[in-house]
């Protein structure tokens, strides 16, 4: 472990909030540049972000395992296509060993509060039960989704059976031939509902939206294939390329939506021939233009609708009692379980996740980002100097894999760190005008797309619609746009007088 501790007040160059794929690269990285002096920061018990936490039945990534994984951490042996859940968890934990990276990590870390000192230039990262540490460099690799989103339902407290969220999923808790109650059609239900469809005596499947889920690719990769990728770096990478380039390929009728339509025409028909019931098929189509919302993959989803121990609620619910969910036309169902599959909390904010960040004249993240989050390239804010994000504002995806954007975003922001010291100065911030413009670019190329013009409400906007999350275009552009940092966009702050000291300057 590379913090030192002084007077009870430990230091370290970077800080790296957050165990998951983001912070491991970040750490990784940082190692390949000979930067040792770093800690990661990481609440749980162990590594693995995303995958650690969800681990309900039939948990799997819908982005091919080989393009779901670090381009410098090649793993030649998956399983199938697209990987599930323990597999990608598998794989982290393999990942962690093979690069050391656990004498790195402080578990059991949360972070509470972050604030910046503008005549020290350090953060200042504070924890529940441990004493607070020094930073000259802040990396949020806390996740994009994480904090379950609990509707609250009235009567939840009278409600005396099992309850829990996809995300906390009980393993203790035997849901065979019991009655459940799951709601939400997002991209956890849809994995789980088929599975647990198998085992349960009644499933309630309620939906305020339906989702459009399309065919997923289920073959498994056989021993030559796995034996060429081992062999071949070259028949790999290949391989690696004309998946992210078939994944590139998806921009354009997402940009497009009227090509869109022709795809979820296609769609469509696919839920007619999966679902043998017309009406519940016809439920189940949604009414919104395809890719409005994240566009699913499961062969088993819409299948789970021809067993009659499965009923497809779209009534609203209206409350809970001590052992049955009613609905808005009356009807009371008996319940044994209730599972939220309705996803995490994508408020704007949540980008924080829950704890304070304090920057330059003592503003506050959660207020500057009050009604949308917004930053350059989704790394740097202005008024955070030092202060760098994995996954920030508008660079989540809806068409490819988001290690390949994390990858350009640790390599833009191993740039900053070593333009800092370059420069011998203590801290370097976004001008405020090229973050401005940046935005306004942004949403200018968002305007058009199926995520603005689909007609549905998505995670992915605030309330007033503006989009927070999303990357509007091709990550090749995104990866071009950072592959240098063009420093004339930043401020440098502070003198380092230190000579050849590593560690921060106290
Ligand atoms: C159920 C689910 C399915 C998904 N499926 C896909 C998919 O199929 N394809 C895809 O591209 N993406 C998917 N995602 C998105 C996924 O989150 C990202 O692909 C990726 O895992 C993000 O990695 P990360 O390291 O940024 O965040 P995470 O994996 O979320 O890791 C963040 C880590 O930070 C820690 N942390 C958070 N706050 C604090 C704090 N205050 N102090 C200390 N530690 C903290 C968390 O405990 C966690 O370990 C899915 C997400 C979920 C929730």
């Amino acid at each position: 472990m590379q913090v030192s501790t002084v007077n009870t007040i430990q230091k370290t160059k970077v800080a790296i909030i957050g165990a998951g794929f983001g912070g491991l690269a970040m750490a990784i990285r940082l190692l390949q540049k000979n930067i040792q002096d770093f800690v990661i920061l990481e609440k749980a018990q162990d590594v693995g972000g995303t995958w650690r936490e969800n681990q309900y039945p039939g948990a799997a990534c819908d982005v091919q395992s080989h393009m779901y994984s670090l381009s410098f951490a090649p793993k030649t042996d998956w399983s199938k296509r697209y990987a599930e859940a323990s597999e990608i968890y598998s794989y982290i934990q393999q990942v962690t060993e093979q690069f050391q990276l656990r004498q790195y990590c402080k578990f059991e870390h949360e972070v509470t509060r972050a604030e910046y000192d503008e005549q020290r230039f350090l953060w200042t990262l504070s924890f529940k039960d441990h004493a607070p540490l020094e930073a000259q460099f802040v990396i949020f690799a806390s996740g994009p989704l994480h904090v379950p989103q609990i509707p609250h339902i009235q009567g939840i407290e009278n409600f005396k059976g099992k309850v829990f969220h996809s995300s906390e999923w009980d393993h203790q808790y035997d849901l065979t031939d019991k009655t459940v109650a799951s709601i939400g059609t997002g991209g956890s239900a849809i994995q789980y509902i088929p599975e647990i469809a198998k085992h349960v005596k009644q499933l309630y499947v309620f939906q305020r939206t339906a989702a459009w889920v399309i065919p997923r690719d289920e073959r498994k990769y056989s021993d030559l294939s796995k034996f060429l990728f081992k062999q071949s770096n070259v028949y790999r990478q290949l391989h690696r390329a004309r998946l992210y380039w078939s994944n590139e390929s998806r921009v354009v009728p997402i940009v497009q939506p009227q090509i869109m339509k022709i795809g979820q025409k296609l769609a469509e028909a696919f839920i007619r021939f999966q679902v043998k019931d017309k009406k519940i098929a016809q439920k189940l189509i949604p009414d919104y233009v395809m890719g409005c919302k994240r566009i699913l993959i499961s062969n088993k989803y819409f299948p789970t609708f021809n067993r009659k121990n499965v009923e497809l609620v779209t009534d609203h619910i209206q409350h809970l009692t001590e052992n049955s969910i009613v609905t808005k036309d009356g009807k009371k169902r008996k319940i044994d379980c209730l599972i939220y599959g309705t996803g995490f909390i994508t408020d704007p904010r949540i980008y924080m996740k829950h704890f304070d960040c304090i920057g330059v004249n003592k503003q506050e993240l959660k207020q500057v980002w009050k009604n949308v989050p917004e930053s350059y390239y989704g790394i740097s804010t202005k008024g955070f100097p030092n202060l760098f994000q994995l996954v920030g504002p508008n660079t989540a995806l809806g068409h490819n894999s988001i290690i390949f954007m994390i990858e350009s975003q640790v390599n833009y922001i191993l740039q900053l760190i070593e333009l800092v010291d370059k420069t011998k100065t203590l801290a370097t911030e976004v001008k405020a005008d090229i973050q401005d413009q940046f935005n306004n670019k942004i949403q200018k190329q968002l305007k058009g797309t199926v995520w603005q013009s689909g007609g549905c409400v998505s995670w992915y906007q605030t309330a007033d619609g503006k989009n927070f999350s999303l990357w509007p275009t091709y990550t090749w552009k995104y990866w071009l746009e950072t592959r240098k940092v063009d420093a004339s966009d930043y401020v440098f702050l502070g003198e380092n007088r230190s000579k050849g000291k590593k560690s921060v300057a106290a």
